[in-house]
């Protein structure tokens, strides 16, 4: 990271360079990458291809360990293990649900801890990764949103999460095996862990940019799906930047009430969302966003409420998705019913709109959507500070 580049909120991140004076090449964006390996003696003119060969070794068959690249000369591997290490962060423990998902807590640089949560489905898994440490923003309806934001997170430890559950999912080609000739159990990646990914710009671009790249992770651009809770000055630049997939955390069909839930709609009203939104799918050449709507009873989940997201959304390609609210211990909010959400689902879907409810997956290991708090960040919001942003009266 430069001194010069924009401003969000990457000054918590910290520097790349790791202990004993050696680099990480994880997450270092190509120009940075091939930079590094002429800086420390690479040839000018081998460099891109070097940097194509490591890109393949590290983001590709997963190998950690310069010795294993036999493409390379063995003097030039010894050379690369003296500047630069491979580094991901450490799964510290996994629980694995009823269900199949699993949730990792994942140990990154100074001691923090992140979640990290993988979801099986039918000919397809996802891998749903955080940005940050906690989140600066205090939703109210959101576990994460109780726990102060401790720090960004790098470009390394963003993709690096989705090296690391590749690892425990043995989900690299097998040595003589080509790509793609074994389904890929982490096929899609969704930014909906902890944290607010427009907060860590740079460095979500830069490990997305690895995901997406023909010879990083590989995967297209459809397959990543970036949710926020609506950072309007930067979904312009995620289109033209990242290109990925939108899905916005909806949740409200008024300005009163997104006030309380998403306090940012306070900074970016539900209006200048909406039309931040309106210019996404040009921006990006992409198709469909997500609407996402968490359903609090008596909240938001009238049939009125239905039908003014109906009109809200008019003429932006959508898909909405109806996610049931998830409790957390302490949790101000309930879960509507299933037929009211139901009844909501029907309005929308009769509106001819695509309206699936979201399984709640992983809950008896609290993994689901809005419950991720690493437990061991004794760092919290205190609950007077979250209900008067929210302005909920404490009884
Ligand atoms: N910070 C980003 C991404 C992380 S949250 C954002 O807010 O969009 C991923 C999704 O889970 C968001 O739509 C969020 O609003 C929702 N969510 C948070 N807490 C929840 C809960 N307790 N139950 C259900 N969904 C929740
Ligand atoms: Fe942060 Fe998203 Fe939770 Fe809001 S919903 S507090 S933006 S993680």
């Amino acid at each position: 990271m430069t001194a010069d580049a924009p401003i969000t909120q990457d000054f918590l991140t910290v520097p790349r360079k790791m202990p004993e004076g050696k680099r990480n090449l994880v997450g270092l964006p190509r120009a940075a990458f091939r930079a590094a390996l002429i800086e420390a003696g690479t040839p000018e003119k081998q460099a891109k291809m070097r940097e194509a060969q490591l890109w393949q070794w590290i983001y590709q068959r997963g190998v950690r360990d310069f010795a294993a690249m036999t493409n390379l000369s063995k003097a030039y591997r010894a050379q690369l293990a003296e500047d630069f290490v491979i580094e991901i962060p450490e799964i510290v423990s996994k629980q694995v649900s009823a269900d199949g998902t699993r949730k990792y807590l994942m140990r990154i640089a100074g001691g923090h801890e992140v979640e990290t949560v993988y979801i099986p489905e039918e000919g397809r898994g996802t891998l749903c990764i955080s940005s940050q440490v906690g989140c600066t923003l205090t939703c109210s309806f959101c576990h994460t949103g109780t726990q102060k934001l401790v720090r960004n997170l790098t470009a390394a430890e963003i993709v690096g999460q989705v090296m690391a559950a590749r690892d425990d999912l043995d989900d690299w080609p097998k040595p003589g095996e080509g790509m793609g000739e074994r389904p890929r159990l982490v096929s899609n990646i969704v930014l909906m862990g902890m944290g607010e990914p427009l907060y860590n710009f740079e460095n979500v671009r830069d490990a997305m940019k690895i995901a997406m790249d023909g010879e990083g992770i590989s995967l297209s651009r459809r397959r990543i799906t970036l949710s926020t809770s609506g950072v309007v000055p930067e979904i312009a630049r995620c289109a033209e930047e990242i290109g990925c997939l939108m899905a916005v955390s909806f949740h409200a069909t008024t300005d009163e009430v997104r006030d309380k839930l998403v306090p940012i709609n306070r900074k970016w009203n539900i209006a200048t969302l909406l039309e931040a939104l309106r210019a996404y799918p040009r921006l990006s050449n992409s198709e469909r966003i997500t609407f996402e709507y968490v359903m609090l009873k008596g909240v938001n989940d009238s049939d009125a409420d239905a039908r003014r997201l109906l009109k809200l959304i008019a003429g932006i390609p959508a898909k909405i998705n109806l996610i049931p609210f998830n409790e957390w211990p302490g949790a101000p909010y309930e879960r509507s019913d299933w037929s009211r959400i139901e009844a909501f689902a029907d309005i929308i879907y009769k509106a001819g709109y695509a309206a699936p409810i979201r399984t709640p997956r992983g809950e008896d290991i609290m993994a689901a959507c809005g419950q991720l708090k690493s437990a061991t960040e004794r760092a919290g919001k205190r609950r007077a500070e979250i209900e008067a942003e929210a302005g909920i009266a404490t009884p």
